[in-house]
């Protein structure tokens, strides 16, 4: 059990943001499978022959040129109604159903951590709809960073099966299943391919190693395509999570926000205090931050100099954010315990 943040009633809000968040990540995570198989599926089947022919990582872009994200396709984000009208295809709708869901618990939640004073008088439509243009753009970045991701990993692939012994991969259809892969996780697959036919090859006791049988090549294939599902699978799983924590982190934000230019927030007396977990799996990176206070409207900065205008700097980031006033601040500061 990690020691109690403030108090109760704060932990447990913590708490369920964390749970809120996982259920999101986790419906994400089917979405965001369903998006790469279908880029996968979109790639330029005969661009991908001729890279695997003639071992020219450099084509996957070309091959990949008609299915990259549009900054149009965000916006449907922002417009859940123009989205049915739109030709925008059910898995477009369904994830950005699942964002909404997370953004709503965060405005949920964000709005319980808020003194009752200011939780009572914030405009929460407007701190919904701030949060829904910034996620918009968040989202449609990552995205597309994810995309560029998933290209440098088929690139790897492809740039390795210049290998003789790595025929087994030369197989356009298979890349495209590869779709997802980032390039660290290519280059495992490439590594474990290698292996698991040197293995194969292994004569019984001395002797010249002998050929592959088409059998062993089947089961390479089929090793080969088991890893690479659960390479793709954990990707997603990470992704979900990245966007479900940013989505709660951006509604958070968004109150703070909105109550400022409200009025309900004084630049004097109100800042927003990162808030790490304070146990053993917190990171450096957000260790840096622990108890940091700035203006609402400002950027965090870390001892390490690292600024960040909301947590969420690395995956899986469980820091929040809560609202002090500072004549209330009673807490000892790790920050400057450690200076001191
Ligand atoms: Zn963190």
């Amino acid at each position: 059990m990690r020691p109690p943040l403030s108090n109760a009633e704060e932990e447990s809000i913590f708490q369920r943001m964390d749970d809120a968040c996982d259920t999101c990540a986790a419906g994400l995570k089917a979405h965001i499978l369903r998006r790469w198989e279908k880029a996968g599926a979109g790639l330029h089947q005969p661009t991908l022959a001729l890279a695997l022919a003639y071992g020219a990582p450099s084509a996957i872009n070309i091959a990949a040129k008609n299915i990259r994200p549009l900054a149009s396709r965000a916006m449907k984000f922002t417009k859940p109604k123009s989205v049915a009208k739109a030709k925008a295809t059910k898995l477009t709708d369904n994830e950005a159903a699942a964002i909404e869901d997370a953004l709503e618990a965060g405005i949920e939640f964000g709005l319980e951590a808020l003194p009752a004073n200011i939780r009572s008088r914030v405009d929460v439509e407007e701190a919904t709809a701030l949060a829904r243009r910034r996620l918009s753009r968040g989202i449609f970045r990552q995205h597309l960073a994810e995309f560029d991701e998933s290209l440098r990993g088929l690139e790897r692939i492809v740039d390795a099966s210049r290998d003789p012994a790595l025929a087994v991969l030369k197989d356009p259809i298979q890349l495209s299943q590869m779709f997802g892969l980032n390039a660290q996780q290519a280059a495992i697959i490439v590594r474990e391919t290698q292996s698991t036919i040197a293995y194969l090859r292994k004569p019984p006791i001395r002797g010249v190693e002998r050929p592959l049988t088409k059998e062993d090549i089947e089961t390479v294939r089929r090793v080969m395509r088991r890893r690479v599902r659960q390479a793709v699978e954990a990707r997603a799983e990470l992704q979900g999570q990245t966007l479900a924590q940013e989505a709660i982190a951006t509604a958070q934000q968004a109150l703070y926000d909105t109550a400022k230019r409200q009025g309900l927030l004084d630049a004097d007396k109100h800042f927003k205090e990162w808030v790490t977990r304070r146990d053993e799996k917190v990171c450096p990176r957000c260790d840096a931050f622990d108890h940091k206070r700035v203006p609402v409207d400002e950027m965090f900065v870390s001892d390490t100099g690292e600024k960040a205008y909301q947590p969420g700097i690395h995956p899986r980031c469980r820091c929040r954010t809560r609202l002090v006033t500072q004549r209330t601040a009673a807490r000892p500061r790790r920050s400057q315990n450690r200076a001191a």
